[in-house]
């Protein structure tokens, strides 16, 4: 089996535990995802809304180095353009794809998204769930995008990298879109209209609906030429007690009766949130994939969401 994640908080998660990268009993690790005949990885630096300016800077250099000591060791190849990607998969069948998630590790600086660069990032998410300097996320007051995330998400078209709006307001996410002319990613979301038909009423619910992508987003992305990575986030997907792998089933046929056949991909959050046990591992994705073909995805369908859609995007985005 072929997979490809665009989202995870491995990174983050292990060293702030003090855990091996290589094996543990998380999400993920290297040895369960080595499995796969071919798999590539989006590995995130998640930067917490409590850290802002250098103390900001600082967190993602931490985790960037813990990563990177991780990559050298394990001959794990981080890709930064499509041609590497190319040979990654074709040497050794594996790539990871180095992402940040939260605009404020720029600590409101334009020269810190070079840098980023330089060090390899190639996607980032605007915004976690609070405001920053860009924009507003999902749990904020919420509101448009900020001169300064104009000025960012421009460079980062010029850069070739790619712009994430998972967790960013409504407001901004349109100013993206308006803004770009490359396709951008919501790297790890679920559908809204799916869960105001399957959660009973909550907080949970009402936060866990602002930040999914109701329709009239899918469709803007769609039309954008942007990507969708399914979240296997429980409360994203659907009420606790809920079967996992039956209510991501329902979030993907959703995507796909929206015409999102070629846009949706997974970004699992693996190690970012707590999951149903059915989907709480990299390893319990043969099985996912299984129930997709059982329930009329398709085997060209299966290989488009797992592996070949985000290879397409990558291939034409880095
Ligand atoms: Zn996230």
């Amino acid at each position: 089996m072929r997979f490809l994640d665009l989202h995870c908080d491995t990174v983050t998660e292990c060293r702030s535990r003090g855990l091996s990268l290589e094996n543990n009993a998380m999400h993920l690790d290297y040895a369960r995802g080595s499995r796969f005949d071919q798999w590539v990885q989006t590995f995130a630096v998640w930067i917490p809304d409590t850290l802002r300016g250098a103390d900001a800077w600082q967190y993602f250099e931490d985790n960037y180095d813990f990563f990177s000591r991780f990559c050298d060791q394990s001959a794990l190849p981080v890709v930064r353009s499509s041609d590497a990607l190319h040979q990654a998969l074709s040497d050794g069948g594996r790539a990871a794809v180095l992402a940040v998630e939260g605009g404020a590790v720029l600590g409101g600086e334009i020269s810190r998204l070079y840098d980023l660069y330089d060090r390899g990032v190639r996607l980032m998410t605007l915004t976690w769930n609070g405001e920053n300097e860009l924009a507003f996320g999902c749990q904020s007051q919420g509101g448009r995008l900020k001169l300064f995330g104009r000025q960012v998400v421009s460079a980062m078209e010029k850069l070739r990298m790619i712009v994430d709006v998972s967790h960013l307001d409504r407001a901004g996410f349109y100013d993206v879109l308006e803004m770009t002319e490359r396709p951008v990613l919501a790297s790890h979301s679920t559908s809204a209209s799916v869960l105001e038909k399957t959660r009973a009423d909550s907080t949970d619910k009402m936060f866990s609906i602002r930040r999914a992508l109701d329709d009239r987003q899918i469709l803007a992305l769609r039309s954008h030429g942007g990507l969708i990575g399914l979240n296997f986030c429980g409360s994203f997907l659907g009420d606790p007690g809920d079967d996992g792998v039956q209510a991501a089933l329902r979030h993907a046929a959703h995507i796909v009766e929206l015409g999102g056949e070629e846009m949706l991909s997974i970004g699992s959050d693996f190690d970012g949130c707590t999951m149903h046990a059915d989907l709480a591992g990299i390893d319990k994705m043969p099985a996912l994939y299984e129930a997709f073909l059982q329930n009329g995805f398709g085997r060209a369908l299966c290989e488009k969401i797992f592996f070949e859609n985000g290879l397409h995007f990558f291939k034409n985005m880095l």
